[in-house]
């Protein structure tokens, strides 16, 4: 059967200083699962969806390791390829003070090979969501081609497309990263930017103002996500925004993916857009009161969980 959700990027595994300094000082490094698209396809799993994962993994341990996650998380891996020779990418975090710095090892990874020629094109006509973001375009020339043919099929086929552009401009140049993700928004259904990477692309600081000329370009819904002021939903009806949940805060990494894969779960199970917004607003808060991006991720029932104790509490 065909998964409903299919997300495309690069997953790489992350090695995260065990303590604060420079990578020339720390003696060790926990290993974790990083990847926007990964952590966007176990949110939307863990919320009840049905989904698959496309991309290219090196033939090595790391790669095995990723299949290994995916399959225990109950996601569709039949069009993952193993590709022998190359690698799959790596990074370490190192933290001083309040701000972290990444090192990659990712160049000629084997996801930065995937091209159009790689996208099922059956496969993703019988599925319900497209999601990609702007680093699933910065990884290579093609797969940023790879992305474009994705979302022509999915539209011609009446599929949903979703999108977060996750602009990262130590992978391309901003001027040019800044035409693709806004042509990009311009094709898809759903957007799912963060304030900062917003304000870089559009010039403008004004959260309304931002959502006013994303809109503009065609999306049915642009959800700005405004860290711990929650997320701005915008749609051509109109405009709310959505606090966050008071949480005890650990680690905010993931939190943008987890709250696009939970929006497009609920989406899909029928929940109002508004609904959408809340349940994935609080899926998100949830996901930064642990370590890491993957082992917070919340499930259906937590998430309900939280929805419920907030009824209450009115
Ligand atoms: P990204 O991870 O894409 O940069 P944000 O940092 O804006 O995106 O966070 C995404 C979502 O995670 C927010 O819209 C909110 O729902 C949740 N979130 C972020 N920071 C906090 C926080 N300090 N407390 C509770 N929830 C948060």
């Amino acid at each position: 059967m065909t998964p409903e959700v299919i997300a495309f990027g690069e997953p790489m595994l992350e090695f995260n200083a065990v303590e604060p300094g420079s990578l020339r000082e720390v003696h060790g490094y926990h290993a974790g699962y990083g990847g926007d698209t990964s952590n966007f396809a176990i949110a939307a799993s863990r919320m009840g969806s049905q989904v698959g994962y496309l991309c290219r993994l090196g033939d090595d341990d790391f790669g095995r390791n990723f299949l290994d996650l995916w399959q225990s998380e109950g996601i569709d891996t039949r069009h993952v390829v193993l590709e022998k020779g190359s690698v799959t990418g790596i990074y370490f975090v190192a933290r001083t003070g309040s701000s972290h710095s990444f090192l990659y090892y990712r160049q000629d990874s084997a996801a930065s090979h995937f091209s159009s020629r790689d996208i099922p094109e059956q496969y993703l006509r019988s599925a319900r969501v497209f999601h990609s973001s702007g680093i699933s375009q910065a990884i290579s020339n093609s797969a940023c081609d790879a992305v474009f043919h994705a979302i022509d099929v999915a539209r011609q086929a009446g599929v949903l497309v979703s999108y977060d552009p996750n602009l990262r401009p130590r992978l391309w140049g901003v001027g040019r990263a800044r035409a693709i993700i806004l042509e990009t928004i311009g094709l898809s259904d759903f957007v799912f930017p963060s304030l900062e990477d917003a304000q870089l692309l559009t010039g403008l600081e004004d959260p309304e103002a931002i959502a006013d000329l994303l809109l503009a370009r065609g999306p049915q819904m642009v959800a700005l996500k405004l860290g711990s002021g929650g997320v701005l939903l915008a749609t051509p009806q109109g405009r709310r925004v959505f606090p966050v949940h008071p949480v005890e805060v650990t680690d905010t990494t993931g939190a943008g993916d987890t709250f696009a894969g939970a929006f497009v779960s609920c989406y899909l199970q029928g929940k109002s857009l508004e609904e959408c917004a809340q349940w994935a607003n609080a899926a998100a808060s949830l996901t930064t009161t642990g370590w890491g991006a993957v082992n917070p991720i919340p499930g259906l029932g937590a998430v309900k969980k939280l929805l419920d104790l907030d009824l209450k509490t009115v």
